[in-house]
């Protein structure tokens, strides 16, 4: 049966991020044990993150491996975006993912339907690796963490494949894989590069 949280005290509570702990007062319910997170929780964790963030950027970035082609077609892709680094580009791109393909279930199990697989595992099978760090803004590492420890998978791991669905989207000549690209993603991505 499922827990009302009836009896609820106020404990000190610990979370480990980033192999670091973050410590606080929230509710607790003694009956089953769970954890309920209110407004204030989370904005002493944001503030303790932030403070995180402006010490230890290296903490917000994922290194990721991506085969070289697959970064010589973002850079072509990018000629239409002067200024704008391969490394904006993909944390674009994850960003957008997250917000805008993977919260809604029509679009991504549309985009899972459409990926051309041919595409999408010459990019993820090239042994030809560069090295690419991804910073990330505080919020979309939260995401990114909670995603990754859902999944059992390193943040890196999950970003390597978000950038290697996107990336197939963009280099296939598909119709429809076209216009998901259009109509779903590139809005955002104008949007999100222009502010970059
Ligand atoms: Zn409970």
């Amino acid at each position: 049966m499922e827990c009302s949280h009836k009896n609820i005290l106020l404990k000190k509570v610990r979370k480990e991020i980033f192999d670091m702990s973050f410590e606080a007062k929230t509710s607790v319910c003694s009956d089953c044990g769970a954890y309920l997170r209110d407004n204030k929780y989370e904005q002493k964790y944001m503030h303790w993150l932030k403070g995180i963030y402006q010490e230890r950027r290296d903490k917000f970035q994922t290194q990721c491996y991506f085969s070289k082609n697959l970064i010589k077609c973002a850079l072509t892709y990018l000629e239409g975006y002067p200024g704008i680094s391969p490394t904006v580009f993909m944390r674009a791109l994850v960003t957008i993912y997250f917000s805008v393909v993977d919260s809604d279930k029509k679009k991504s199990a549309l985009l899972e339907s459409l990926l051309d697989s041919e595409i999408y595992d010459s990019f993820s099978n090239d042994k030809n690796r560069k090295k690419v760090n991804i910073q990330f803004k505080p919020k979309m590492m939260i995401e990114l963490i909670a995603v990754s420890e859902f999944l059992e998978l390193s943040p890196s791991a999950i970003v390597e494949e978000v950038v290697i669905k996107l990336m197939t989207v963009i280099t296939s000549q598909d119709k429809r894989l076209r216009e998901f690209w259009e109509n779903e993603i590139r809005g955002y991505l104008d949007m999100f590069l222009k502010t970059a």
